[in-house]
């Protein structure tokens, strides 16, 4: 690094304003004050540069120097990632508390991934072979589920002048020259830039989750994006703790924005404790957790949800298939409220700034399944969990959130109220299903998913005509197919659509078991 680029004048929070010597462009990565705390140029007007600082600020003077880095905020890629925790801007929590303590000081530094450990690199490739970026040089056992294949960079290409054997490296250590490139196991890219692919793929095989109400009835097609808002107490860390057992993922990031300080430890506690049904093993061998609590800067939390994406495209470009669970993207928008308030920005609807919408799509956008470089498939689902104020799904988050993404779940607060469980409203959640997902239904679990889904639905909705009838009439004054109907609408919210978490066994439902359910309650009603 090079002198300093500029002199800080004022701090306001997290941001701070700079007067520059030298250029820095948008985006840069800085290093802010005599600590050098991290930081990204967010607003540039001629000799002035606005910056977000992504570590606490109480205590940095006007004076104090600004330091250029020539890079865009990023991440860095590469085996090690599995099992961790970081902040928002990849900081690896557990490294930094050895070091530090629980409390995590300012200007702390420590490489994301660990540069002693040692991994036992497999060769499979020649001198003398043909490379791209995405082909194959070698692979490592990430953990006991995971093979991580190390992979050729985006942007190089050519023949193998030299290629590690079998043997124990460090992520730094060069495995392969391409070119006169030389290659280690550790990857950095910027988090605010999508990775390159092939081709993205139609969303037409699903993510099973194993819940039936959102299999059956609100399926996510895997590389697609979802929210789920729901009110405190509607089971929104419950289902995402289900979806992270039992949906088909390799991969789970899981992105807690800003929710309560004791909330996130306690996650960063249980979740990767929970075992992993799959194999027996700890849960943890599959997932990577972004930790930022309200008392970590409110910058940080603005990024860490780039951080888990950028993440999430990496091991898609591996070919695996992520789901990245975020929770939650109103803590989130709250983080670009403040930040934007600060910046002094003219504010939009309910005080968040004109590029909210952007923003959710700057983020939704980077689902996908996809042909990555490699020529394989994989594939990042995205989910989202909202907390709207009183649950109001018009509030500005919610509603954005809706124009990205075809899946919707929504947590009823009057069936938590009810303990019927998980809490999905019928009425006003939805998914789209294309022919595509039905024909993959039919001939991966069975024909009659399609017919007896369209069934069951609107059978539902007839249950629910007939209860609003017998509200306003009492259930005596209907005739007697209602009444039957109404009795069978109780027993399918008990038998079908509720599904206890915390059961051995009906935690997690097959899909043919799904079917099977469904067919014999379809039967019944049909009397
Ligand atoms: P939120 O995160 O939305 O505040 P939680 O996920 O903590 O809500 O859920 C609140 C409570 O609801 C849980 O402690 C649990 O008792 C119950 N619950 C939620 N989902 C389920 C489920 N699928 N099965 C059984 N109980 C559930």
């Amino acid at each position: 690094m090079s002198g300093a680029a500029g002199t800080i004048r004022a701090i306001s929070g997290w941001v701070v304003r700079a007067h520059l010597d030298q250029p820095l462009v948008m985006r840069e990565l800085v290093h802010v004050g005599t600590e050098r705390l991290i930081g990204e140029v967010v607003g540039l007007d001629r000799d002035e540069a606005n910056v977000q600082v992504y570590e606490e600020t109480s205590g940095l003077a006007p004076g104090e120097p600004l330091f250029g880095t020539g890079e865009p905020l990023s991440v860095e890629l590469g085996p090690g990632l599995l099992g961790e925790v970081f902040d928002g801007v990849q900081r690896p929590l557990r490294a930094l508390a050895g070091q530090e303590g629980d409390f995590i000081g300012r200007g702390s530094r420590a490489p994301a991934l660990d540069r002693e450990k040692l991994w036992t690199f497999s060769p499979r490739v020649k001198v003398g072979d043909e490379v791209q970026a995405g082909s194959i040089l070698g692979v490592v056992q990430e953990t006991a589920m995971l093979l991580h294949p190390i992979v050729v960079p985006p942007g190089i290409s050519g023949r193998v002048t030299s290629i590690a054997e079998e043997s124990p490296r460090r992520v730094e250590d060069v495995i392969a020259t391409v070119n006169d490139n030389k290659l280690t196991m550790l990857q950095r890219w910027r988090v605010r830039t999508p990775r390159p692919l092939l081709e993205r793929l139609p969303l037409e095989v699903p993510l099973i989750t194993r819940q039936r109400v959102l299999d059956t009835f609100f399926p996510l097609a895997r590389g697609a994006a979802a929210c789920m808002p729901g009110g405190f107490g509607t089971g929104k860390t419950v289902t995402q703790h289900q979806l992270c057992r039992w949906s088909d993922a390799d991969v789970i990031i899981f992105v807690g924005c800003g929710e309560r300080g004791n909330e996130i430890t306690h996650l960063v506690r249980e979740l990767p404790e929970l075992i992993d049904p799959r194999t027996g093993r700890l849960l943890s061998e599959r997932t990577i957790l972004i930790a930022n609590t309200s008392n970590m800067p409110v910058s940080a939390r603005e990024a860490s949800l780039f951080t888990g994406v950028t993440i999430g495209e990496y091991y898609r470009d591996l070919g695996f298939h992520v789901v990245l669970l975020a929770d939650s993207l109103s803590r989130w928008a709250e983080a670009l409220r403040e930040i934007s308030g600060r910046l002094e920005e003219m504010p939009a609807e309910e005080g968040y700034p004109p590029y909210l919408s952007s923003a959710l799509a700057a983020f939704f956008e980077r689902a996908g399944r996809v042909k990555n470089l490699s020529g394989t498939e994989g594939s990042l689902t995205l989910i989202g969990a909202i907390s709207p104020a009183a649950g109001d799904l018009t509030e500005p988050v919610t509603r954005h959130s809706q124009r990205f993404v075809r899946t919707f779940w929504t947590l009823d607060r009057q069936l938590a109220a009810a303990r019927v469980f998980p809490a999905i409203s019928i009425r006003a959640s939805y998914s789209d299903v294309p022919p595509a997902m039905e024909r993959w239904w039919s001939e991966h679990v069975s024909p009659s998913w399609s017919s007896l889904r369209v069934e069951a639905l609107a059978f539902l909705e007839e249950a629910g005509r007939c209860e609003e009838t017998a509200r306003l009439m009492g259930v005596d004054s209907l005739p007697e197919r209602e009444r039957f109907i109404l009795g069978m609408a109780e027993e399918f919210r008990e038998g079908f659509l509720s599904q206890n978490a915390f059961d051995p066994v009906d935690s997690a439902c097959e899909p043919a078991k799904q079917v099977e359910m469904l067919e014999m309650y379809m039967k019944k009603v049909r009397g």
